[in-house]
């Protein structure tokens, strides 16, 4: 579901500009206000939308998730942790859910630079850089096993 701005709600900070994966939000030069430039290449991580701190982006939602004449209001409240999903369906029924978010503070993570690089070693391993110490995973990654596969392995 791809994003959009109000841009009467906008003020243009430009957070959704420096966070967006697809480099597909941009400032209008005229009205100094955000805008999605390219709806069919967004990634719909919602990263604007996490960061934007007049709650400016919305979605748009596909058929599949709602009918033509629905909305979608997507709130972030950093205060609860979470970012809350409002979908109003054209026959006025509502549906509210929540989803947490990540509350470390703004440029408070750690930039690729900042870690050890990696050894000649590491090139060989299956597993990306820092993993899986830095996931906070103890005993490394998940993997399955063939006993939790519905008929085994032959
Ligand atoms: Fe960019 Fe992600 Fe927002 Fe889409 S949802 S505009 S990819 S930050
Ligand atoms: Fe506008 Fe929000 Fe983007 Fe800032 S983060 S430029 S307020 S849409």
């Amino acid at each position: 579901m791809p994003t959009f701005v109000y841009m009467t709600r906008c003020d243009g900070c430009g957070h959704c500009v420096d966070i967006c994966p697809s480099d597909i939000m941009h400032i209008d030069t005229t009205y100094r206000r955000a805008f999605n430039i390219e709806p069919n290449m967004c990634w719909e991580c919602y990263s604007c939308v996490k960061a934007c701190p007049q709650n400016a982006i919305d979605d748009r939602g596909y058929a599949d998730f709602a009918p033509l004449g629905h909305s979608v209001r997507v709130l972030r409240e950093p205060e609860k942790g979470v970012i809350s999903w409002r979908l109003q369906f054209r026959d006025g029924r509502e549906k509210n859910f929540v989803s947490p978010i990540r509350t470390t503070e703004w440029g408070s993570i750690k930039g690729p630079a900042e870690y050890d690089a990696p050894s000649a070693e590491d090139f060989d391993k299956q597993e990306l850089a820092h993993e899986p110490e830095y996931l906070n995973i103890e005993g490394g990654l998940p993997a399955l096993r063939p006993d939790q596969l519905k008929q085994g392995l032959v």
